[in-house]
């Protein structure tokens, strides 16, 4: 007999209908000859219908109280599921967040999971019931026991939680889509749906995006090991797999926060070479990548931002092996991208002894003190920061290679990994280049200006941003300084939730000037599309066509960041649709 945990998103208990066809299923799979765990959301927009109350009566209200608002959505499921199970002849009993014993910190409105305690589930099951379980929700550890909720879309991680705490055998998602599809099918209704994905491809998409799966439902499912599958609540089809390699076995006490970082990681042999002062316009990243792609220029990261004068730097590392071949193209086609106004050797830059050191581990999501911590430790060791590139599940920065041994042994004893080691580039290479294509419109630019080019500096600024809970990505450092009052600067830029950016500017400024920055710049009317795919790695036009693709609908790109198996580019909001459709039709998914 196994056990299985099913979790019912809103759309497929909107109503009485949907969830007597729930009950039904549910009811099916008991008699299948399985032990069942049933975790549901609000009824359909319930949730966001709460929030708009709230809101009527405070454009601030306090977190706490809102917590205990929107838990009431998901009991009110819990409560008519039960019912409907129970008239289908079926025991069932249902169970809020607090009486499952889903504990969890007291941060509100993003709280995350500590511990389940098994017990009270398990005597249910036994006694032959099954479990209906109020998703989203759980009750804080210290203090006096208050309602928390896990942060919007948190019911997948409630399910999944549950299911590795359970030891169970599988985790079904159902909802509203067949399973998780090439892009949302809402914008590009040709999406195709995937038989499998891997765990780190979907923390990607749904980190830049894709909100089919809750990211931190994708990291426990990771982490522990619990076989997740996405399907549609309407039909029987089989859905879409997230796949993971089987973890090492781990302790289900501080559940969602135990580890943040499982590895450290580095790349010898680097070089780094950046275009300066290049014009904002669209087609001049299509054109560069294009022309190191035909040369069959592997490109690992990539990062490009606007700056001081309306020009972009754009700057990528590759394999030295291939730098006297990029350097070529770089040079080549400088001239070509400066509409032949500026002396070529002032706008290439080429620095060929840099190492690329990464933190891995999915436990860094959402936690913004991790990177901080990273760029901390690596200032601790006096370790200068050259390229910052961020994931939602990595963080690389690019430094001296005198300086990687250093930069290792500090990092492995910040984050207690025992060993680091030496990335290996071809372990994807069997998966597809692009799997999905994401757009995320919930983003805004954060740029500071004029950051003194110290050492310490990226930790300073992103430490300020994480003891304020604001997490950021893709954080991008210009690659041409400006001498200010006879200091070296730079400019740094990222990207942030929107409803984070008024605060972040608020908290940089307060202490920009004592640290020597000059002007905080917000700008909101942005989109961020990206492509995911474990294939990229061993693939060199992947980039390229993706930047061709913008330029051929004369989409200008403002912003560029790279990891392993994502590239994002931020353009301006009112071109999102159109870019995220652009580049689907562009690598052929639809
Ligand atoms: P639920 O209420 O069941 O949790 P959500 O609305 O949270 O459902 O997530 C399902 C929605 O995610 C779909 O209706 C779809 O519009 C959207 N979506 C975005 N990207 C993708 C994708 N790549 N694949 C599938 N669905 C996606
Ligand atoms: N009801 C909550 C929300 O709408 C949680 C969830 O549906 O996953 O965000
Ligand atoms: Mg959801």
């Amino acid at each position: 007999m196994a056990l299985i945990v099913q979790k019912y998103g809103g759309t497929s208990v909107g109503s009485a209908e949907r969830i007597q066809a729930v009950a039904r299923r549910v009811v099916e799979t008991v008699k299948a000859g399985n032990d069942l765990v049933v975790v549901v959301s609000a009824m359909g927009k319930t949730t966001d219908g709460l929030v708009k109350l709230a809101r009527e009566l405070s454009s601030q209200p306090s977190r706490r109280e809102m917590d205990v608002l929107l838990a009431t959505g998901e009991q009110v499921t819990i409560a008519l599921l039960s019912i409907a199970i129970q008239e289908l002849g079926q025991p069932a009993i249902s169970l809020t967040g607090a009486q499952v014993g889903i504990v969890t910190e007291a941060e509100h409105s993003r709280a995350r999971i500590l511990e389940i305690a098994p017990d009270r589930v398990e005597r249910h099951l036994k006694e032959g019931k099954v479990v209906v379980v109020a998703g989203f929700q759980g009750v804080s550890a210290t203090g006096d026991r208050d309602i928390t909720t896990l942060g919007r879309g948190g019911s997948d991680t409630s399910a999944v939680a549950l299911a590795a705490a359970l030891k169970a055998s599988a985790c079904e998602i159902y909802t509203d889509v067949p399973g998780i599809l090439t892009t949302d099918p809402r914008i590009v209704p040709a999406a195709q749906l995937l038989t499998e994905i891997t765990a780190d491809e979907m923390l990607e998409l749904a980190s830049l995006g894709a909100k089919v799966l809750h990211p931190r439902a994708v990291e426990i499912a990771k982490n522990y090991g619990v076989p997740l599958v996405v399907r549609s609540s309407w039909t029987d089809d089989p859905g879409t797999w997230v796949v993971s390699p089987v973890p090492p076995p781990r302790s289900l006490t501080g559940l969602e926060i135990a580890r943040s970082v499982d590895a450290v990681e580095f790349a010898v042999n680097q070089a780094k070479i950046a275009i300066l002062q290049v014009p904002d316009r669209a087609g001049i990243a299509g054109q560069l990548f294009g022309a190191l792609a035909r040369e069959h220029v592997d490109v690992d990261l990539i990062v490009q931002s606007i700056h001081e004068g309306n020009t972009n730097d754009i700057a990528f590392t590759v394999n030295k092996q291939s730098i006297e071949r990029a350097q070529a193209v770089a040079e080549a086609i400088s001239p070509v991208l400066h509409d032949h106004l500026n002396p070529i050797d002032a706008q290439v830059l080429v620095a060929d002894d840099i190492a690329k050191v990464s933190i891995v581990g999915a436990g860094m999501i959402g936690r913004p003190g991790v990177a901080a911590q990273m760029f901390k430790t690596l200032a601790e060791a006096g370790v200068n920061i050259q390229m910052i590139s961020t994931s939602e599940i990595k963080v690389s920065c690019t430094i001296a290679a005198t300086d990687c041994d250093r930069a290792i042994a500090a990092l492995c004893q910040q984050f207690e990994i025992s060993t680091s080691s030496n990335e290996i580039d071809t372990k994807y290479i069997t998966a597809p280049s692009v799997r999905g294509v994401a757009l995320d419109l919930d983003r805004a630019r954060l740029a500071i200006l004029q950051v003194p080019d110290r050492l310490g500096m990226a930790a300073e600024l992103f430490g300020i941003l994480a003891a304020n809970n604001i997490s950021l990505d893709a954080i991008i450092q210009s690659q041409r300084t400006r001498i200010i009052a006879g200091v070296a600067t730079r400019d740094i830029a990222c990207t942030v939730a929107q409803g984070d950016a008024a605060d972040a500017k608020r908290v940089l400024e307060a202490s920009a000037a004592q640290l020597g920055c000059g002007a905080v710049v917000v700008d909101e009317s942005i989109a961020k599309v990206s492509i995911v795919g474990a294939g990229m790695v061993s693939n060199p036009g992947v980039a390229a066509q993706m930047f061709t693709a913008l330029a051929a609908a004369e989409i200008n790109i403002q912003m560029i960041s790279t990891s392993e198996i994502k590239i994002s580019c931020v353009v301006a909001r009112s071109q999102g649709i159109d870019a995220l459709k652009t580049i689907h039709r562009a690598f052929g998914l639809g």
